[in-house]
């Protein structure tokens, strides 16, 4: 076992000033914490029958394909606007400053599959709780959520209800 935290480095004013950036690339680069993370990240949703795990772009979509081959499911993508080949639904929501929206295939789900979705960081929880709502509308049903790493003083979590997994909460 390592100690997964030693592998986040703070970054001071990344993207702006006053935001500390959590950079994950250096657990990313080692095969131990990497498969440590992972593991850890799938195992409470083990035996949840989970149909689809849902990466959020883009560092999400890094550890959703491995957390996918642990949980024994498909793949799925929820993008930036404009980068989904096909129809898709879309959800606009509210940030600090402005808005963002977020994209998925519109046929992404089987009616009823039930989905897990997968971020690397949790913060105010805006995205997360955009997620959910986009995969609603496109027919999945959200069986919980696992994070590389929590902002638990953003309180995120409250804008989420279901099970919700973080390895590593600051
Ligand atoms: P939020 O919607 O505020 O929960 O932000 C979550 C998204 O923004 C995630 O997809 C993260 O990749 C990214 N993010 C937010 N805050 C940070 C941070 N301090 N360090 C790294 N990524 C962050």
């Amino acid at each position: 076992m390592v100690d997964l935290y030693e592998y986040i480095v703070d970054v001071p004013d990344f993207p702006e000033p006053g935001i500390v950036f959590k950079d994950i690339t250096p657990l990313l680069a080692s095969p131990e914490a990497f498969l440590q993370a992972v593991d850890e990240m799938a195992d409470p949703f083990l035996a949840s029958s989970i149909d689809i795990v849902v990466g959020i772009e883009s560092r999400g979509f890094l550890l959703a394909g491995s957390i996918a081959e642990r949980i024994g499911s498909g793949v799925g993508l929820v993008r930036k606007p404009g980068k989904l080949p096909r129809d898709t639904v879309a959800v606009t929501y509210e940030l600090e400053y402005g808005t963002d929206t977020l994209e998925i295939h519109a046929d992404a789900f089987s009616d009823g599959a039930r989905v897990l979705i997968v971020d690397d960081v949790l913060a105010t929880g805006g995205t997360l709780a955009a997620s959910k709502d986009l995969i609603e509308k496109a027919g999945g049903v959200v069986v919980g959520a696992t994070m590389l790493l929590e902002l638990s003083f953003l309180n995120g979590r409250e804008k989420f209800n279901g099970p919700l997994h973080a390895n590593l909460v600051y």
